[in-house]
């Protein structure tokens, strides 16, 4: 009874480029590196009340680069190195497809958050994605919450390509620390 039934708002954040510096097809943990920023960021969202869920399209596994083991390894890397500093990613889920694959789950398809709101019982409407891709973006739309476009990684070249999309993102932030802030204070002014 009672708490099962209560949904929360959670975050869903990209990886490579928003969280980490970008490495094509990163394979190693050695050579995760986060932004200075992230684990207060993380820490900021969670005492606002939102679960921290990484999505990220990883083709790199089917394209055979990179292992699902190297894969969980080098996110259970960014978690310890989080932790360090007392954050914690709650969920991390990827789309190992292609484009070609035709799957459900490569953004801006809502496969893998559909699968982390089932888990951790989210309200979507109420949640956000932060990422430095027009795909990013596009799936807080298609989820039925919002987006937010960073510029670190490819943000600023994503950037210039908005213009050609039907769908805007709520919001263009410097970085996670900013796109932030934007949430905490559009989440203030709601109550
Ligand atoms: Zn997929």
């Amino acid at each position: 009874m009672g708490s099962n039934n209560i949904k929360v708002p959670a975050v869903f954040l990209d990886r490579d480029g928003t969280i980490i510096f970008n490495k094509k097809y990163l394979n190693s943990p050695k050579k995760v590196k986060l932004f200075s920023f992230i684990a207060e960021s993380i820490i900021k969202l969670k005492n606002a009340g939102f679960k921290i869920i990484v999505v990220t399209n990883q083709s790199g596994i089917n394209r055979g680069i990179l292992t699902k083991k190297q894969l969980n390894i080098i996110n259970e890397k960014i978690n310890n190195l989080l932790k360090k500093k007392g954050a914690k990613i709650d969920g991390f889920y990827y789309c190992p497809h292609i484009e070609a694959d035709d799957c459900k789950c490569r953004k801006p398809k809502i496969g893998m958050v559909l699968e982390g709101s089932r888990f951790f019982n989210i309200n979507l409407k109420e949640s956000y994605v932060i990422g430095d891709c027009i795909k990013d973006y596009l799936l807080g739309f298609n989820m039925g919450g919002k987006g937010i476009l960073v510029l670190t990684g490819h943000g600023k070249k994503q950037r210039k390509e908005i213009s050609k999309e039907k769908i805007k993102p709520m919001a263009i932030s410097k970085n996670l620390k900013e796109a932030v802030k934007v949430i905490v204070q559009n989440k203030k002014n709601r109550k």
